[in-house]
């Protein structure tokens, strides 16, 4: 049945607006786990440094992979993220739920490792004589 994004409310086939707010309705049914991500107020879960980045381009190659993650529904947390020290940091710890690792790992392989491995020999080898 179409819902409101805004108010994760479902409503019969046929109406095309939500009847509280206006907005557009989306096919399909509100998605049961809304993707808010927060784990630094979870003091029960165990987290697992799913991958550690580094060098230069640490921060954004981190920021990246969280960004993916959540869009994946799957909460994770960087280190140092909550605090508001600005500091050189070499290596940043990407943390996930540990019942979310494997899938996480898998996510950012798909994301993160198909990119850096563009094969340059994809050259058509028209050189034949
Ligand atoms: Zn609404």
């Amino acid at each position: 049945m179409p819902y409101c994004a805004q108010c994760l409310i479902e409503f019969v086939e046929g109406i095309g607006k939500c009847e509280d707010c206006g907005a557009p309705l989306l096919p399909g049914s509100p998605p049961e786990d809304p993707p808010v991500v927060d784990l630094s107020g979870q003091k029960d879960v165990k987290l697992v440094s799913v991958r550690i980045f580094t060098g230069g381009t640490a921060q954004m190659d981190a920021d990246l992979a969280r960004n993916i993650l959540q869009s994946q529904g799957i909460p994770c947390l960087l280190q140092g993220e909550s605090s508001a020290e600005i500091l050189p940091v070499l290596d940043i710890p990407l943390f996930v739920r540990e019942e979310d690792v494997s899938r996480a790992e898998r996510i950012l392989k798909d994301y993160l490792d198909t990119e850096a491995v563009a094969s340059p020999e994809e050259v058509d080898p028209a050189e034949d004589s």
